[in-house]
Formats: C-alpha cells, structure tokens, sequence
C-alpha cells in the first residue's frame, strides 16, 4: 500500500491534524463539522477572534472563507502542518493517531507556512484599478483604458446598484489582456477569483470573440458574496456577474449546466451553504422567451426543486437579460419585487411553467 499516489485518509487522522495545526479548534456537534482560525491565511486583523477555516467530514473537504482554501484534507495537512505525503503515510500506517489526544492545540504562530494572498498575485500581470484616481490620471490619454471606461458607463456599472468595489484591466497579461477584469470578493472583501470580459478593445479577433475567460487553474467562487445582506430574505442567483448588480442580494455564479450532477464548484457550494438557512435562493436567469438555453435550464431547475424567475412575457420578449433592461430603461436597479412576484416553484410551477411557455 506504499505506491499509490492516492490513499485514504482516517477521519480520526485528519481530526487529529486539524486540532493539532488549526487555532483554537472546536468541534460543532450539531452538523458533525470543526472549524479554527485558520493557519494558512492566519485570517488577517480577526486572527484568534474568528475562526472560519472548516473540516467538513461529509464532504471530506477543507475550507477557509478568510482565504478561500479549498481542498482535500491530505492537501491541508502537507501545507499547513509543512510534512510530506510519505511522512504522512507513514504515520496512518504506524496507527499513532487513533488516540485523539484533543488538548494538544497549538499555541504558537508558525509563520513560515503562511501563503500571502496580495490581490496583485491573484490577478493579471500589471493590473489597473479602475476605479484608482492616481491610475486613471496616469492613463488618461490612453485608448483601450477610455474604451473600458466608457464600456462601464454605457452598461450602468458604475451606477448600478449592486455593483463591485471596482473593475480592474491589464494591458500585458497575456491571456486577460485588454479586457474587463471582474473581481470575485470573497466574504471578507478579498478577491479569491477573477474572470475578464471583452468589450471591443482586443486587436485579437478570436480573443474578442470569447466572451467571458475565467482566472486559470482555480475554481470558481461566487461573485458578490460579500455584498449579501441578512435584511434581505432572498438571494438572486444569477449566471453572469453583470447582470446580479443590478439587484440587491444578486450574486453570480459564472454560468450552470444544470442537467450535470454538479453545476457549481466546492467553493461555491460550500459559500452558498453559509447563507441557506437563513435566505432563500431563487435563480434568475437570460429571458426565457428569447434565449432557448435559458428555457431548458429553468425548466430543469423546476424539476430539481429550485426556484426561478420567469421573465412576464411581454418584457421578456424584448429584452434578453437584466443589463439589457437597465440600459434601455436607465434604471440603476430592479425591485426585488419583481422578481419575487415572478418566481415559480414546485410541481405546481413547473405546470405553470410549460403553460406560460406554450406561446413561444
Ligand atoms: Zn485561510
């Protein structure tokens, strides 16, 4: 059992690791999870106050809402405890760890293992705040920076309701380059993801072409978590980032294939699992009436027992999505209302559903 590059980690093993590197680990017995302080990000200024890296044993999952870790516990226990896969083998072989001994908590900050999270290593090369006066006056005879920023203001973004902190641009990085940087905050307002839009400033057809390119090699997170309110019941879950600003409570996921097993990431699943109890989710998606993607996907929704807005037929029939909606009725927001009052659900609403759709 010694060549495998995977192998099965005891529950009892990990538990022992995560009170042994986490800070002040406690055990919540109610949904059988342990969470601590987390000793990758050390959480920032709440470090000892908040503990918000979990264990979640059903999922068999690690995560950090401070800093966005996600993974395997065996990819947690190498980083955080800095101990190779054989010495860690070698401990589950030689059985150590079956006495939990729970009062060995760590004390010491162990400074070396920390992975800095600058949001200029998680974004593009060169990156340019766009919403950073120094920057913009730097750059302000500059074509490609004026075209973005003109992009903003045509779409509402700098006046949309919901709308992020900023938007950022690259002119050098070699994938993103040229195109609208959305950042994806986490629930600290820090940004853990990114996906760049086209908005006519590529020279490169093919690049203008592809419309949304997400940030390589890392799983994508919510976009606008951390503007989520608790005096608003609902979240309106949305498929591009645009269009959830101009609603309050909207968050984005970056697009579903909902007839998939599993259509969202580990991260965003485990963001949108902080919020179910208390809010209740309903999807918003491409006018129905106009877009045949968005027809299949809301009737699927429906059947797996989510709730969707269904555009009312007369507005649907005109515009194809929010951001549509809003330029042409220079509005900086929709009443959640509207929503609300649309949104079907259940068998009954399925029924409803193809009823309303017979007129397409
Ligand atoms: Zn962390």
């Amino acid at each position: 059992m010694t060549t495998s590059t995977s192998f099965s980690i005891p529950k009892d093993y990990v538990i022992k690791k995560f009170y042994e590197y986490g800070y002040g680990t406690q055990y919540i017995k109610s949904n059988d999870t342990y969470h601590c302080s987390c000793p990758i990000c050390l959480e920032g200024k709440s470090f000892g106050k908040k503990k918000r890296c979990w264990y979640i044993p059903a999922k068999d999952l690690i995560y950090c809402h401070n800093c966005g870790w996600s993974s395997r516990p065996l990819k947690w226990i190498m980083q955080a405890g800095l101990i190779s896969r054989e010495d860690i083998q070698r401990e589950i072989e030689e059985g150590e760890f079956s006495i939990i001994n729970l009062d060995k908590k760590r004390l010491d900050i162990d400074f070396e293992n920390i992975i800095k999270c600058q949001e200029d290593e998680i974004l593009p090369e060169n990156i340019i705040d766009l919403s950073n006066k120094l920057q913009l006056d730097y750059y302000k005879a500059n074509s490609v920076i004026n075209k973005a920023l003109n992009y903003i203001k045509s779409r509402r973004l700098d006046t949309a309701v919901n709308r992020p902190k900023t938007f950022f641009i690259s002119l050098k990085d070699r994938t993103h380059k040229n195109r609208l940087v959305i950042p994806f905050y986490d629930c600290n307002g820090k940004i853990i993801f990114y996906q760049s839009r086209a908005f006519g400033a590529n020279i490169d057809d093919y690049m203008e072409d592809v419309k949304y390119l997400s940030k390589k090699n890392s799983q994508k997170s919510i976009f606008n978590i951390d503007k989520v309110s608790d005096d608003i019941e609902e979240i309106f879950l949305f498929e591009g980032p645009i269009d959830s600003c101009f609603v309050k409570n909207g968050v984005a996921v970056g697009g579903i294939t909902p007839s998939r097993e599993k259509s969202l990431t580990d991260i965003q699943e485990e963001q949108l699992d902080y919020f179910r109890m208390n809010h209740r989710f309903i999807w918003v998606l491409d006018s129905q009436w106009l877009d045949d993607a968005s027809y299949e996907k809301t009737r699927i929704l429906l059947e797996n027992g989510e709730s969707v807005f269904v555009w009312p037929e007369k507005v649907g029939k005109r515009f194809k999505d929010f951001n549509e909606m809003c330029m042409a009725g220079k509005q900086n927001e929709v009443p959640k209302e509207c929503i609300v009052n649309n949104t079907l659900s259940g068998e009954a609403g399925l029924l409803k559903y193809k009823l309303l759709m017979k007129n397409r």
